[in-house]
């Protein structure tokens, strides 16, 4: 099964993964980057490379 990590130390919160996921895998919890619906996820790897931090990573 694949894994999503975000990096709390890197993610500022910004919401960008959350409009780029075209499954709906995250949410913005406590101004950070929650993956909520990881058995969602597509493994197109938008999220990774459109992270402004550099902070998501997913891993199969
Ligand atoms: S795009 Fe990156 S920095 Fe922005 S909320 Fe998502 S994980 Fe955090
Ligand atoms: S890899 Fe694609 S489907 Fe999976 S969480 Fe990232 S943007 Fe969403």
């Amino acid at each position: 099964m694949v894994k999503i990590i975000v990096d709390n130390e890197k993610c500022t919160g910004c919401g960008s993964c959350v409009e780029t996921c075209p499954v709906e895998v995250f949410e913005i919890k406590d101004e950070k980057s929650v993956p909520v619906k990881v058995e969602e996820c597509l493994v197109c790897r938008a999220c990774e490379a459109q992270c402004p931090e550099s902070a998501i990573q997913v891993i199969e």
